[in-house]
């Protein structure tokens, strides 16, 4: 492991976590850990820049090798962080896009890591970009949409919450946070 910070970001699908994400990148020494996936790439994504894109029984020999610091199953699909994506190499910060499941597992396993929630200004708005991005098919929408809810419920599980209404304001918030705060405190 290294001596990079992680930070942990979380929120329902469609949120707007890669959008914001993306901006933190343009930072140097802002890295993300690029999570293993069993889900089809979206257009425009590439494999091993957003996900690394595996068959099934690739991502359960990974598992199965612990070769994974956490996993869940989220909409129906796999996600897994290895555990080489959490060495920082020359970064200063390690941003995990991962689910309440996996910001779970990481505070359970002790890591010391920043977490924190992007909701949504309404749930309204939510599905909105959801259904403004195309990429999901209507059955994953009522899917992502459905576990909203539970994902909002878990949002004071977090160290900050960056409501992300403007994206210009939440992206400044959110760049603030990650490369002011320091070591988050698990609260
Ligand atoms: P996530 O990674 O959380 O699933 P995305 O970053 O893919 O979400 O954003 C979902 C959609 O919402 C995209 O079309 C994106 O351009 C749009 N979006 C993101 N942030 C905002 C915002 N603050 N206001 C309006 N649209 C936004
Ligand atoms: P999407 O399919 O929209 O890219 O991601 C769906 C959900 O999976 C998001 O909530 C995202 O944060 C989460 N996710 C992505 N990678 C991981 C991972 O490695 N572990 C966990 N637990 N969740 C992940």
């Amino acid at each position: 492991m290294s001596d990079a910070r992680a930070v942990v970001i979380s929120g329902p699908s469609g949120v707007g976590k890669s959008t914001l994400i993306d901006a933190l990148l343009r930072t140097p020494g802002v890295r993300l850990a690029v999570s293993t996936t069993t889900r089809e790439p979206r257009g425009g994504e590439v494999d091993g820049v957003d996900y690394h894109f595996v068959p099934r029984e690739t991502f359960e020999a990974m598992r199965n090798n612990g070769e994974l610091i956490e996993w869940a199953e989220v909409h129906g699909h796999l996600y897994g962080t290895p555990k080489n994506e959490l060495g920082g190499g020359a970064a200063d910060v390690v941003i995990l896009d991962i689910d309440v499941q996996g910001w779970r597992s990481v505070k359970a396993l002790g890591i010391d890591a920043l977490g924190v929630f992007i909701a949504p200004p309404s749930v309204e708005e939510l599905e909105r970009r959801l259904r403004e991005r195309s990429s999901e098919t209507e059955q994953s929408i009522e899917i992502r949409l459905k576990g909203a809810a539970s994902e909002l419920a878990a949002q004071k599980e977090y160290d900050h919450v960056v409501v992300n209404d403007d994206v210009g304001q939440s992206s400044k918030e959110l760049c603030g946070l990650v490369l002011r705060t320091p070591q988050g405190n698990g609260a």
